[in-house]
């Protein structure tokens, strides 16, 4: 069974194909800049990568452009779009109507457009993706599979915001999550890799890349976590502020050079903050690795970093007394698989807790699975590459094979 996962972003499409139950790529690209100047598509089949420079005025052209490229002769895996059997569909806002993954009908339609006010900037785009799937492939069932499923399952205590109660009545105000395909992803690898069954895996599971998340997992179901109703709470992120104090935006508000610019102190805690904001110099790990090493202990890059493992840390203990028993941390998310300083300090000075990195297998693992703690470690350490498309793939065969 063949089946094709789109990630459709406001000016971005990512595809790939999959040969289920094997899980087999084969096929997977990008379509960039949709709807502006410099449109491009990068398709790649096994090592082959093929660059088409070409105008894609909307995300109907795009997915049309996708297809076309998967049945080419020249860079082409099908010889016919009709071999594609299902279509899997991330969407960022799923509310609360689903805690699982969905065949797509007209309630799920409805369910996506009522909660593109809680994600204005992901779910209309969701959308568009959807409805030019199916004008493209008729008849080809379609599965959403929600960002905010994994963690519907927190409870009321975790989830709520001690706001007036009617914050969450009127207007929906509560902790939704995000992230989920990755969690979820990771708590079955664990899962598997510790040899338990997924309902008896207790995990805290860091996601950490551009955004930034954690889980606390219990009995393999999300319990708590750190975004709430955005993607804006929690961790620091490459240009994400995370948790702050929320007397500071009135605060900012008050002062001229703020006055009434709400947009301007979104833009500033979502674009202009986290490592990049502290550091003044990148949002990107690895930029900041190189600097701090070229400028110092005192340098920003420095602090920056300083900050990041601090407020990971801050939710590991967290999440360790919220849990009680705890199988294991994991890691994935760019700077998760790849950065070993970052998880060896989020983890230092934890040994009267049970959990203890061994330095050498924390540095020489990069990129790949494998547990980094030592052999009396009580808590495993594991770091596992994260599969978003592969369980959204997953997730969409379970429900049309
Ligand atoms: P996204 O959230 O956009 O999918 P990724 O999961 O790819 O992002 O993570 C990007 C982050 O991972 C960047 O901060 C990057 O610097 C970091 N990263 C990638 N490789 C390394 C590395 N070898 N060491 C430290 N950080 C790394």
């Amino acid at each position: 069974m063949i089946v094709l996962v789109v990630n459709c972003g406001s000016s971005s499409i990512k595809y790939q194909l999959y040969e289920m139950p094997e899980k087999k790529v084969m096929a997977k690209g990008l379509a960039e800049k949709v709807g502006e100047s410099g449109s491009m598509l990068t398709h790649r089949r096994g090592d082959e990568k093929f660059e088409l420079t070409q105008n894609i005025p909307n995300h109907k052209v795009g997915i049309e452009l996708i297809l076309s490229c998967l049945t080419s002769p020249e860079m082409g895996v099908l010889s016919n779009v009709k071999e594609i059997s299902a279509v899997g569909h991330r969407v960022v806002h799923g509310g609360e109507s689903y805690s699982d993954a969905m065949r797509i009908d007209q309630d799920v339609m409805t369910c996506i457009e009522e909660c593109s006010d809680l994600a204005p900037l992901h779910n209309p785009p969701n959308l568009i993706g959807i409805n030019e799937c199916r004008a493209a492939l008729p008849g080809v069932p379609m599965v959403a599979v929600f960002d905010t499923a994994f963690h519907q399952t927190l409870p009321r205590a975790a989830y709520l915001y001690p706001l007036p109660y009617e914050a969450y009545e009127k207007y929906r105000i509560r902790k939704y999550g995000f992230h989920g395909t990755s969690h979820a992803y990771i708590t079955h690898r664990a899962a598997a890799i510790l040899g338990k069954p997924v309902d008896q895996v207790n995990l805290v599971t860091c996601h950490l890349g551009n955004g930034c998340s954690m889980a606390a997992v219990r009995g393999g179901k999300s319990v708590d976590t750190t975004m709430g109703f955005t993607p804006l709470a929690g961790l620091m992120m490459g240009t994400r502020c995370g948790d702050i104090d929320p007397a500071i935006i009135p605060y900012l508000l008050s002062k001229p050079e703020y006055a009434n610019k709400v947009a301007e102190i979104d833009k500033m805690m979502n674009k202009k903050s986290g490592l990049l904001g502290i550091s003044g110099v990148s949002n990107d790990m690895r930029d900041l690795g190189d600097d701090a090493a070229k400028s110092g202990p005192d340098s920003r890059s420095k602090l920056a970093i300083d900050m990041f493992c601090y407020r990971v840390k801050h939710y590991v203990g967290a999440y360790m007394a919220i849990l009680g028993r705890v199988d294991a941390i994991c890691f994935m998310g760019g700077i998760g698989e790849n950065g070993a300083d970052v998880r060896a300090e989020c983890l230092s000075n934890m040994e009267n807790f049970g959990v203890l990195v061994d330095t050498e297998k924390n540095k020489t693992l990069r990129g790949k699975e494998g547990d980094i703690s030592t052999d009396g470690s009580k808590i495993k350490i594991l770091v596992i590459p994260t599969d978003e498309e592969g369980f959204i793939a997953e997730e969409t065969y379970n429900l049309c094979k």
